[in-house]
């Protein structure tokens, strides 16, 4: 049981900066997100492009804003529990104790979810018999491409990731493209280097199949594939890549006794709580009169939460409201030096 002050769900731009603020007024969190990596939307869904709207920086893409952000919560320390997702949360007197699905558990006064579209899940194959090779070589993320080397990959998709992960992966393996139209849909060069590798024997593009039928016993042996004339064509594989885009749910907050609306949770603009003492919301989720589903309001509405946090996590204290320029105690918990 991994005790704290605040579990934050939800590592997306304004649970990192909500970090910022629990550190600098002295409160510990531990972060749980569903993704393999920290970022949010920002990270999943459009690292390369610029935003133009963060206070002070005239220009960032999504991946600085994440790594800058990542940079000014380092004084914290604060341990990210990836790939995990929150299922479960449940009362105990002025706890709340938390399971994800990885098992782990958590007590704390406060939870402040900062969940923004629920969480990203991978749209994975329907066919038969697929769930039984999840994970070994059936796959919808890629975290290790060591193990691809000198294997036959089947990747089906026809947006960037497939077309990415085809060209990365054809200097050592076997790759076999295969897509349910004649048309990709990812960038124009990554379409051309594709084409250009099939040319040098490559990669071969298998246009118009799907998935039909996935055989083999303690592993993947071949899969069988549809094309729209109904033909159905076998091949020898040792890995499936499934990339077919994210599908965003709200999951198990729709579970935990929140008032909804809209699959969003109310909250009071003075401190972000819902309608359970001690849990918070913030960024996209969360949703008030005049809310905007901007970056820049869901640093507001943590700052504010994390001060909202701090009445059950230190009931006999009161927080004094200090500047990050001239507070001493503040310069101690950012391990910053001061001549003064
Ligand atoms: C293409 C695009 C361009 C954009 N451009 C701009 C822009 O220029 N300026 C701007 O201000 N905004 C922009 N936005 C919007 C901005 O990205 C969002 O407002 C912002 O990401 C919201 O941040 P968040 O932290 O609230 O949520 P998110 O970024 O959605 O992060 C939420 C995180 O919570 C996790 N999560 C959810 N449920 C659980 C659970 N049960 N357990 C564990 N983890 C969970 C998810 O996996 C996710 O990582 C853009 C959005 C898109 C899609």
């Amino acid at each position: 049981m991994i005790n704290t002050d605040v579990l934050v769900i939800g590592a997306g731009p304004t649970g990192l900066f909500c970090v910022h603020q629990l550190g600098i007024i002295g409160l510990k969190c531990e972060v749980v997100d569903n993704l393999d990596k920290i970022g949010g939307q920002c990270i999943e869904l459009y690292p390369d492009k610029p935003i133009y709207d963060i206070p002070a920086i005239p220009e960032c893409s999504g991946e600085e804003l994440t790594n800058n952000l990542i940079e000014q919560i380092k004084p914290f320390k604060a341990n990210f529990h990836l790939s995990d997702r929150v299922e479960e949360i449940k009362k105990d007197k002025n706890n709340w104790l938390i399971k994800t699905s990885k098992g782990k558990e958590f007590k704390t006064p406060n939870i402040i979810i900062a969940g923004g579209v629920g969480s990203f899940e991978p749209r994975k194959f329907s066919v038969k018999g697929c769930e039984k090779f999840e994970g070994n070589e059936i796959l919808y993320s890629i975290k290790d491409k060591t193990i691809f080397k000198d294997k036959v990959i089947s990747i089906l998709g026809g947006g960037d990731a497939a077309l990415d992960w085809a060209i990365e992966l054809s200097a050592n393996s076997n790759i076999k493209l295969i897509h349910r139209r004649d048309e990709f849909r990812g960038a124009q060069a990554s379409i051309n280097k594709v084409k250009e590798l099939e040319k040098q024997g490559k990669i071969e593009i298998l246009t118009k199949y799907q998935l039909h039928s996935v055989e083999g016993d303690k592993k993947i042996e071949s899969i069988g594939i549809k094309h729209d004339d109904d033909n159905i064509k076998k091949i020898e594989t040792n890995y499936v890549l499934g990339f077919f885009g994210l599908i965003m749910q709200l999951g198990p907050i729709l579970n935990w006794g929140l008032n909804l609306d809209k699959k969003h949770i109310p909250v009071n603009t003075e401190n972000f709580e819902t309608n359970q003492k001690g849990i918070f919301a913030i960024g996209d989720i969360c949703t008030y009169p005049g809310k905007l589903k901007l970056i820049l309001s869901g640093f507001h509405e943590g700052a504010l939460a994390a001060r909202g946090c701090y009445k059950y996590a230190r009931p006999d204290e009161k927080l004094r409201f200090e500047f990050t320029t001239t507070s001493k105690i503040i310069h101690s918990r950012l391990g910053v030096k001061k001549d003064d």
